[in-house]
């Protein structure tokens, strides 16, 4: 057989990149992920059931998305000409940092800015794009850098910027101020404000679409509870919706998936409502149960998950625990003022309880 080395077509900068790999093992309570407890009504399921059968399995989806777009504008109170859907948020970074490319005068290569720690997604799709990646550190309490972020946007000139808040994995959200001097700076980028957590959260940042067109917004539904469904959207001026628009794969949706959306957003918000209240009460109690735990630090989250330092490296509270069949986000590996970080997804009361005690264990 004639031997070829695909290296020679590819572009070189997947050679710092690995695939997405969630971990595998088997673990009696996974809390690594930030999805929802699995709290769904019988009702709920039963109605989703029930539409799913309906579906036309021979026919394409609704390439337009149509009552899909609807169902979201709805919900936010927008226009439908402001929406896109995507298969999750994921594919709607993608799709910006595929379009988002043409070459500013300053940078040698088009730029993607964000903030670190943040979401991998970001880095990692700009990457496999050849894209230039400039991350400015949060702040001492994971805010925003603004003097930071600002020098790096005359520097720069980005293209696109991604700030996620409430943020992933500090579960912090940026504040306001911070955040529109940010936006006034970057005039001549895009400034994506992902808001995958916004549920869980004590106000929302939707209304800086009527004062800037540079503002676009990622919403999801993966993590209050959808996350099967694998549908995301992103909410900006129907001038920028149009040329995305472009750039997609016609029937990126599938039909059930479109469906069921909808379904979510029209008939089921009840459910989702009832997810966040349930989670957010025990992330107040397991933040004061967790408070009380010497040698456990933890930060306020405005998340579906929380931030934990350690007083030594994670790493080591992070493998008792494995051991133990309890799956958390460790942070040791990414070494400087991460390494003693763990990332930890709220469950049910149940499984909360049970983390606390494998916790208590492995300090
Ligand atoms: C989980 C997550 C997403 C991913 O959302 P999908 O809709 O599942 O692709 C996006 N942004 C942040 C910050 C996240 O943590």
């Amino acid at each position: 057989m004639r031997s070829f080395d695909p290296q020679v077509i590819l572009r070189p900068e997947l050679g710092e990149l690995k695939a997405y790999a969630p971990s595998t093992g088997s673990y009696e309570l996974r809390l690594d992920a930030n999805e929802a407890p699995a709290v769904l009504s019988p009702a709920a399921k039963k109605r989703l059931g029930e539409v799913a059968a309906k579906t036309a399995w021979h026919q394409y989806p609704d390439a337009g998305q149509k009552d899909l777009r609807k169902a979201i504008a709805k919900h936010l109170g927008v226009k439908s000409a402001q929406i896109l859907a995507g298969v999750g948020s994921d594919e709607l970074i993608t799709l910006l940092l595929t379009v988002a490319t043409r070459l500013k005068a300053k940078a040698p290569a088009p730029t993607l800015l964000t903030t670190t720690p943040t979401f991998v997604m970001y880095r990692l799709s700009a990457r496999i794009r050849g894209q230039r990646v400039m991350e400015v550190p949060l702040d001492a309490d994971w805010d925003l850098d603004e003097e930071g972020m600002l020098r790096a946007i005359e520097m720069a000139a980005p293209n696109v910027i991604f700030i996620a808040s409430p943020n992933n994995p500090t579960g912090t959200m940026v504040t306001r101020s911070r955040l529109e001097r940010v936006i006034e700076a970057a005039s001549g980028s895009l400034v994506v404000v992902d808001e995958a957590y916004i549920d869980y959260a004590d106000g929302n940042h939707l209304d800086l679409l009527d004062r800037y067109e540079n503002v676009a917004i990622l919403r999801t539904l993966s993590k209050v509870g959808f996350a099967a469904l694998r549908v995301g959207w992103i909410v900006a001026s129907p001038n920028l919706i149009v040329e995305l628009d472009k750039a997609r794969l016609p029937y990126n949706l599938p039909t059930v998936s479109q469906t069921l959306a909808t379904l979510v957003l029209t008939e089921l918000t009840d459910e989702m409502k009832s997810t966040c209240v349930l989670v957010r009460q025990e992330r107040a109690r397991l933040t004061t149960a967790l408070g009380n735990l010497r040698g456990v630090a933890v930060v306020p989250s405005q998340a579906n998950f929380l931030w934990l330092k350690l007083e030594g490296s994670a790493g080591d509270v992070f493998g008792r625990l494995g051991k133990l069949g309890v799956l958390v986000r460790s942070f040791h590996g990414r070494g400087g003022r991460l390494e003693q970080y763990l990332r930890v997804t709220i469950g049910t009361r149940e499984q909360n309880d049970r983390f606390l005690e494998a916790l208590r264990e492995s300090l």
